[in-house]
């Protein structure tokens, strides 16, 4: 069990260093356009500071190279200046003279936030002068960055083998999560996977094989599927070095006694114009954009029978409205199933947001990379190092 922040004790007055994962959309102005992942935060940060910590919190947002005006945490601050008024200083720099300055006239409660790590190329470079830089600054660190928990950077990784260390609430939620969902699963256990990236989730279908009674394949990774099965796709999205690698798969599938779902129908365009085709009616020139009405029905079908569901990918290009009908209609059938669900991925997670069930779905999970090294049974390195209890 890893040491949480209920098990640090007498931290009134502690200098701790927080890495959250504030890397929210920005537009121009510096609005944010979704708040989310900084909600998420909020009870670690407010359980911080009612103990009377000094808190240094740190996070990175989007991937500049060197400063970016577009990119500044400032508006993070100001964010977190609602929540806590009074309480939040920003000194517009990562590290250095004027950080320590700010950080050492913190008082019990307060909180500095630190400018995006991703201003300096340090951090992800896991630089041991930035990780002295970052240590220097605490006594205890506190990660809470699930999002990023899958990578080795200086300010989860780096600073976590320096300093005594736990994790917040936000990734014990999500530890717990997977645990339950892996190691007493509950039967019939669906797996539903789409997408366009194939070859970061092969890896993930290859695990959910332990658990999973029926896997559904639609999406983009549908079509790597069906060319596996000698089955003509048109110009729909496939990986080609991937083929051999989905007709394994499908073999050991068979083996195993799991039921592989792909769909049947399509929503198709061809030249412009939109149409639903059966699988075979397939040809060339036709790209498949979306599951129909047929798949939807087979795959809700299996959908409303299971007990615990993980689900990562759409089931079409959501993000066109023309396309979002299957992604949208399987969601609602996970909300209405009862089945214990999981819902992890960047896209996966915003498309069950358009769909209006997120309430009702157990678990969105903030990460989408860490989420799927955790559906493959892998650890991720950030939370290896963290002290165990
Ligand atoms: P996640 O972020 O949840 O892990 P991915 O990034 O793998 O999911 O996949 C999301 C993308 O897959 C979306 O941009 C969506 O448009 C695309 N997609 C889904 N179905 C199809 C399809 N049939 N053809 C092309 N792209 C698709
Ligand atoms: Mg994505």
């Amino acid at each position: 069990m890893k040491r949480t922040i209920r098990d640090l004790k007498n931290i009134k007055g502690k200098r701790i260093l927080l890495r959250c994962d504030f890397n929210v959309p920005l537009d121009h102005w510096g609005d944010i356009l979704n708040d989310n992942r900084i909600k998420q935060a909020l009870p670690t940060i407010s359980y911080l500071v009612d103990q009377g910590a000094k808190l240094i919190v740190c996070s990175h947002l989007g991937r500049p190279k060197g400063y970016d005006k577009y990119l500044s945490l400032f508006p993070v601050a100001v964010y977190l200046m609602k929540y806590f008024p009074n309480k939040v200083k920003f000194c517009g720099k990562v590290v250095g003279s004027e950080v320590t300055a700010a950080a050492s006239k913190l008082k019990d409660g307060e909180i500095l936030v630190l400018e995006n790590l991703r201003f300096d190329s340090r951090e992800t470079e896991n630089d041991p002068t930035f990780v002295q830089e970052l240590v220097s600054l605490a006594d205890i660190f506190v990660d809470d960055a699930f999002g990023v928990a899958h990578r080795k950077h200086a300010s989860n990784y780096g600073v976590a083998l320096k300093l005594p260390t736990a994790v917040g609430f936000l990734i014990e939620k999500e530890l717990e999560v997977f645990d339950k969902a892996f190691q007493t699963p509950a039967h019939p256990f669906v797996a539903i996977f789409g997408g366009a990236k194939v070859d970061d989730k092969l890896n993930l279908i290859n695990n959910v094989m332990k658990f999973a009674d029926t896997i559904i394949i639609g999406g983009g990774m549908a079509y790597t599927f069906l060319q596996a099965k000698g089955i003509n796709i048109g110009n729909s999205i496939v990986s080609l070095d991937l083929v051999d690698d989905a007709k394994r798969i499908m073999d050991e599938a068979e083996k195993r006694n799991i039921k592989i779902l792909l769909p049947v129908d399509h929503l198709a365009i061809c030249e412009g114009k939109k149409g639903v085709v059966r699988t075979k009616e397939l040809f060339k020139g036709m790209t498949a954009l979306d599951i129909g009405n047929k798949t939807i029905k087979l795959f809700t079908d299996e959908i409303l029978n299971a007990k615990q569901i993980i689900w990562n990918g759409p089931l079409g290009k959501y993000e066109d409205s023309r396309f979002k009908k299957g992604t949208m209609k399987i969601a609602k059938a996970v909300a209405k199933s009862g089945a214990y669900s999981i819902v992890g991925g960047g896209d996966s997670v915003s498309a069950v947001e358009i769909s209006g069930v997120a309430d009702r779905i157990n678990h969105l999970s903030t990460g989408g990379g860490a989420s799927m090294k955790l559906m493959e049974g892998k650890v991720l390195p950030a939370i290896e190092v963290v002290d165990t209890l």
